[in-house]
C-alpha cells in the first residue's frame, strides 16, 4: 500500500477507533484518538472537537505537530491536542495516540501504587508506569488540562519509552506504532487497572516479570493475525446490522 492509500486507511480506521474507543468505556464525551499522516510524518490526523461516538469521516481534521488545523474551517476544536504533536515530535516511533480519562486508571495517578500488568494482554506496560504531575511543570495554578506545547513536551518527556503515561488526576495517553495497536492496549490498560485494583484487595499481588511481559509481547504483537482478530470484533460490535 502506498503512502496516500495508507492514510484513506487511517481516516477509515480512525473513525472506526473514535466509536470503539466510546463503546469500550475508554472515551466518554470527552478525550480523543489520534492518527500520524504516512504522507506526511509531520502531520497527524484527529476529529474536530467532539464526543468521540459521535465522529463521521467529515470530522476527521489534519494538524501539524504544533496543532495548528491545516483547514480549520471555523469548526471548534480538541484544547488538549498538543498531547498527540509532542508525543509525535518526542517519538518518531509512535503513529497513533490515545488520550483518555478512562476511569479504573485513575487511581494509580493519584496514589503511591504503581500500575504495572497483571495479565498477560497488558504484557505492552512491562515495568511501573510513569505519572506526570502538572504541578511540576505549571506550579499550583494549572487547570490539570494539556493546553500548551511546553506542557506536552513535558509530558512527552516523562513517557520516555514507555507505551503509556498517566497524568494525575485526570488519565492517560496511550501509543503505539499504529491505530489498531493504540486501540488494543487503550482497552488492555483500562482492563489491567480494573484487575490491578481487584487484585490489590486480595492481597499481595505476583506481577508479570519484565521477561515475562516481553516474550508474550513479542508473541502477540509479531503476528497481525493477533491483533485482526479483536479488532474486527470491535468494529463488529459498532457497526449497524
Ligand atoms: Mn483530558
Amino acid at each position: 500500500m502506498n503512502a496516500a492509500g495508507q492514510d484513506e486507511k487511517n481516516r477509515a480506521d480512525l473513525v472506526a477507533a473514535n466509536h470503539i474507543l466510546a463503546h469500550q468505556g475508554i472515551l466518554d464525551a470527552f478525550g480523543h484518538v489520534s492518527v500520524r499522516s504516512a504522507v506526511n510524518p509531520g502531520h497527524y490526523f484527529m476529529s474536530r472537537a467532539s464526543a468521540p461516538s459521535m465522529v463521521g469521516p467529515g470530522d476527521i481534521m489534519e494538524f501539524d505537530l504544533d496543532g495548528n488545523p491545516l483547514d480549520l474551517q471555523g469548526r471548534k476544536i480538541y484544547n488538549e491536542r498538543f498531547i498527540h504533536g509532542e508525543i509525535f515530535k518526542a517519538r518518531p516511533d509512535v503513529n497513533a495516540i490515545v488520550h483518555s480519562h478512562s476511569p479504573s486508571v485513575i487511581p494509580f495517578s493519584v496514589t503511591e501504587t504503581a500500575l504495572q500488568p497483571v495479565c498477560h494482554m497488558a504484557c505492552f506496560l512491562q515495568k511501573a508506569v510513569p505519572v506526570f504531575e502538572i504541578r511540576d511543570v505549571e506550579g499550583e495554578n494549572n487547570s490539570l488540562l494539556i493546553v500548551k506545547g511546553t506542557t506536552a513536551a513535558a509530558l512527552a518527556r516523562k513517557l520516555g519509552d514507555s507505551a503509556v503515561v498517566l497524568m494525575r488526576g485526570h488519565g492517560n495517553a496511550v501509543v503505539a506504532g499504529n491505530l489498531r495497536l493504540a486501540v488494543f492496549r487503550a482497552i488492555y490498560t483500562e482492563l489491567n487497572a480494573k484487575i490491578q485494583s481487584e487484585s490489590l484487595r486480595l492481597g499481595r499481588v505476583n506481577y508479570l516479570t519484565i521477561q515475562e511481559a516481553r516474550n508474550f509481547q513479542e508473541a502477540l504483537e509479531g503476528s497481525e493475525a493477533n491483533l485482526q482478530r479483536p479488532w474486527d470484533l470491535w468494529v463488529s460490535e459498532v457497526t449497524p446490522r
